[in-house]
């Protein structure tokens, strides 16, 4: 089945049926989306989705995407993070239209600040967080006015002036909205719009020190972009009351706002809070850190953008919060890789085989790159008479079924020969040192006229040119499904094992040559990728993911 045919038998999800509504009925001619992160972490597999959804949806029905960093709050946010960012969104293989800062529109928030002032519907309180909270009331209860709340519209102008000169420090004034302190919707009980905050802002420096809250940045730069459809997760569904009475009290272009579910994946966190942890006390090595759920830890894990694509169109988006298997995310990592990766042959665990009739000092056999691919060619690879193969490739004493190396059975070596295990050496310990064999001259591949048949074909290295390198196995990072649903640290449930190294593995020598771009299928192994911790004098190699797991896709519509 071709990806096309795959793709339009996906019934469209909720927001593309708005969407198509929307383009029907005139409302739009064309739609406008962004992409508007918090430059306070790196972006995850959370975020993945939402890129793949909002630029996923602009490229699908003409229009384009914004990104836009939510930088309102100057304290948490570093120029590392926006370029990270950006990279990433490139990476996974999208780009934007514009490039804007919440912060670029500091000066037209406080304009439309004053505009709501001036018709009264926003004032200044001097009361404190602690008895703004308490004047909040509770679900069941109505809050309270504040004392400050009728203040008219020419004190509180020269209030909010002076709070923007830097007269007053922090937590003395904000900046209110004058809705309703009896609202149903606890949100719309005279919201902070703007707070006090002498930081330094990583675009705007020095200029301001009051800040403008989440919700009066957020829709409002919605809509002076002229965003039609702004997408964000569940959490935010009862703020929506608020983003339509800001954009409709200001009479600005109305934006909308639509909510689907959080992306979450099994047996990972993916709160940048919580990643942030993992790096900062040294669980991990850093936000790209292989088994990291974050963008850049799976691109250097071995990831490509195609196969996140794939999985985020597979997934699709919900409305009710749910835990994704991983196990999805592997199978579609998985599918990529068996079609592009180069195969190669690599001994974790060395046992030394002697091939005792084998006189030419050594030979080329032929090996493809990949039988997937037709056009992948084939490779020249060193056979000589002292071979690596695997020790758990080798049983002394076998039980029925083990179709591998024993004394006196038969297996084919991978495109070179049938060999037989006549005799084991072993030292004065009594541990197997070596393993005397024969190989059948006419069973070279390819050409094999020999007869026989094998059951067991194993991988190896010729022992004088295969070339070392350091082999890094990751597994799940924590134990549990859900850490952040268990009770207690979400770090008790680390997985102790989740990197395993293989300080020398021998490859062939192809792999001398091997490449940051390529993406490997060790045979046997699982697929594998160059690490960047790789230099002149070694190279590391990321276990991607295993050849096979017991996951199976869901059949029908995702
Ligand atoms: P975090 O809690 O990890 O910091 P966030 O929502 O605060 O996440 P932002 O940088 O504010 O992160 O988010 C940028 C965009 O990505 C938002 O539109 C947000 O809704 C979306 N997003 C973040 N996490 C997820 C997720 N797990 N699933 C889907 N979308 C997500
Ligand atoms: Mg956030």
């Amino acid at each position: 089945m071709s990806e096309e045919v795959k793709k339009e038998e996906r019934s469209l999800n909720f927001l593309e049926e708005i969407i198509e509504e929307d383009l029907k009925s005139g409302k739009y001619k064309s739609i406008v989306t962004r992409f508007p992160p918090e430059p306070n972490g790196y972006l995850h597999m959370g975020h993945a989705t939402s890129i793949c959804l909002n630029f996923g949806l602009s490229k699908k029905y003409g229009g384009y995407t914004n990104l836009r960093f939510d930088d309102t709050n100057p304290t948490t946010e570093e120029i590392e993070y926006v370029e990270s960012i950006k990279g990433d969104i490139r990476w996974l293989g999208f780009e934007w239209k514009n490039e804007h800062y919440a912060s670029d529109y500091f000066d037209q928030l406080y304009e439309y600040a004053i505009t709501l002032i001036k018709k009264g519907l926003a004032y200044v309180d001097d009361s404190s967080s602690e008895e703004i909270a308490a004047m909040k009331g509770t679900p069941t209860e109505p809050g309270k006015n504040s004392p400050y709340r009728d203040r008219n519209a020419e004190v509180n102008l020269n209030l909010f002036e002076r709070m923007k000169s830097g007269e007053f420090p922090d937590g003395t004034h904000t900046l209110r909205a004058k809705i309703d302190m009896a609202h149903t919707n606890m949100l719309m009980r005279d919201p902070v719009l703007y707070r006090i905050k002498h930081a330094h802002h990583h675009q705007t420096g020095d200029k301001w020190c009051i800040y403008p809250m989440y919700d009066f940045a957020h829709g409002q730069s919605d809509s002076i972009e002229q965003v039609t459809h702004s997408i964000c997760t569940l959490e935010f569904v009862p703020h929506r009351e608020l983003y339509d009475w800001l954009i409709e009290n200001l009479e600005i272009y109305p934006s909308h706002q639509y909510e689907f579910a959080r992306r979450n994946l099994s047996y990972t966190v993916m709160s940048k809070r919580k990643l942030l942890q993992l790096v900062t006390e040294n669980h991990v090595a850093g936000w790209d850190d292989p088994r990291m759920p974050t963008i850049s830890g799976l691109r250097r894990r071995g990831y490509t953008p195609e196969s996140i694509r794939e999985f985020c169109d597979r997934i699709g988006i919900a409305k009710r919060e749910n835990l994704t298997d991983v196990g999805l995310l592997e199978f579609c990592i998985r599918e990529h890789l068996n079609k592009i990766a180069l195969r190669r042959m690599v001994v974790f665990d060395p046992l030394k085989i002697v091939i005792t009739n084998y006189t030419d000092a050594e030979e080329m056999v032929e090996s493809e790159n990949n039988p997937e691919d037709p056009n992948g060619g084939a490779r020249q690879i060193p056979f000589s008479n002292e071979l690596y193969i695997e020790q758990e490739d080798f049983m002394e004493n076998p039980p029925k079924k083990f179709f591998r190396l024993a004394p006196g059975k038969m297996v084919r070596l991978k495109s070179a020969y049938i060999i037989q295990c006549n005799e084991v050496i072993k030292d004065a310990a009594g541990n197997i040192t070596e393993l005397r064999c024969t190989y059948i001259p006419e069973s070279r591949s390819h050409n094999d006229t020999s007869g026989i048949t094998v059951k067991g074909t194993l991988h190896w290295v010729s022992v004088k040119h295969a070339v070392t390198a350091e082999v890094r196995l990751y597994d799940r990072l924590f134990n549990v499904e859900d850490p952040s649903g268990e009770e207690g640290d979400f770090k008790d449930y680390i997985n102790p094992g989740s990197l395993q190294v293989v300080k020398a593995a021998y490859a062939e020598p192809s792999l001398k040559h091997a490449k940051f771009e390529e993406r490997y299928q060790f045979l046997r192994k699982g697929y594998f990728t160059l690490d960047k911790d790789s230099s002149a004098s070694g190279m590391v190699f990321n276990r991607t993911v295993t050849l096979k797991d017991s996951w199976k896709p869901v059949t029908g519509k995702g």
